[in-house]
């Protein structure tokens, strides 16, 4: 996670090597910006706040430089501030942004600029909400967005260092985040949820391409990855943290889910107990638990336990795994 103590890195010693530059003239400049874009992002202007309609939208999808088309922020680190500004809590990549320090108004503040084109975006500031505590507060007009394709699912199937290690290795799937949903509790951390008392279940946040694999492929894929005829309980880990729960943001896909349990079904001789409910919110949890097998392979509970469901789920899905 990037943290104020890498901006201030930055700031203080140098910005990071973008990937690439662009440069042009001021006449180039103008000639391919509207006067507003032009204003902001090549003489450090800032617009009006609620200007945009850019703050009140966070479905799922990229922004770019205005300028330049360098990827900036991803649509799943934005927030509302209520400043009348877009604010995000973290850069799309570290070297997508550089920061400068900025003494204007008879402040100190921390001024964004693309790092490929050195156009103004904004600045950075401690307020952010957790983790990273950022608030990236930046000129709608600065950014241009583009819609993904990629969707979400938010399963529990016990312990998320299993399930997030399965479900990476399927092909279609862009990322998988370990965290806690299904509970009240807010920003709950893992000591927490280990009580038992917060609500919330270990799961795991699938963002993929439904062009490649499909929400019902995913939901197959999750019963058959897990016990789901265990009651609050996945093997030795007993709680109801460790249920099973599949967390729907649609009512189609509440549809979908019920409709592939009642099918699945049969291939099972107990019955199904998997909690379908609809999804609310979903924590991320701690640093050290996101990535867990692929940072500890060799850790016993990975060799034991979490290996042999990977060499299953080779076995059993074979044809929808990532090459590589
Ligand atoms: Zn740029």
């Amino acid at each position: 996670m990037f943290t104020w103590i890498d901006i201030l890195r930055f700031a203080n010693n140098g910005n990071p090597t973008p990937l690439k530059r662009v440069e042009k003239t001021d006449e180039e400049w103008m000639a391919m910006l509207t006067p507003e874009q032009y204003r902001i992002t090549r003489t450090k202007g800032t617009e009006r706040p609620h200007s945009s309609e850019m703050c009140h939208k966070f479905e799922p999808g990229q922004y770019y430089c205005v300028c330049c088309g360098t990827l900036l922020f991803d649509a799943e680190e934005k927030f509302d501030s209520g400043t009348g500004w877009p604010s995000f809590t973290q850069p799309a990549s570290p070297e997508a942004i550089a920061y400068h320090k900025d003494r204007g108004y008879g402040m100190y503040r921390i001024e964004t600029v693309c790092n490929t084109c050195d156009a103004h975006l904004g600045h950075v500031f401690q307020d952010g909400p957790p983790p990273s505590g950022l608030r990236y507060c930046i000129n709608a007009e600065a950014l241009v967005k583009e819609a993904s394709e990629l969707r979400k699912a938010t399963f529990g199937g016990g312990c998320f260092w299993c399930t997030e290690a399965l479900f990476q290795n399927l092909e279609g799937v862009v990322k998988v985040r370990s965290g806690y949903s299904g509970g009240k509790a807010k920003h709950p951390t893992y000591r927490e949820v280990c009580t038992g008392n917060t609500g919330h279940a270990e799961v795991i946040e699938i963002t993929y391409n439904p062009a490649i694999i499909t929400y019902n492929d995913l939901l197959r894929i999750h019963l058959h990855t897990h016990n789901p005829t265990t009651l609050n309980r996945q093997g030795a880990d007993k709680g109801s943290q460790y249920r099973s729960i599949i967390l729907y943001r649609t009512e189609d896909e509440q549809k979908e889910a019920l409709q592939v349990i009642a099918e699945e079904q049969a291939s099972f001789e107990d019955m199904i107990v998997t909690e379908v409910r609809p999804f609310e919110a979903f924590y991320q949890a701690e640093d050290h638990h996101q990535e867990y097998y692929n940072n500890h392979p060799d850790q016993p509970y990975c060799d034991v336990v979490i290996r042999p469901k990977i060499d299953k789920l080779k076995q059993q899905y074979g044809s929808k795994l990532k090459t590589v």
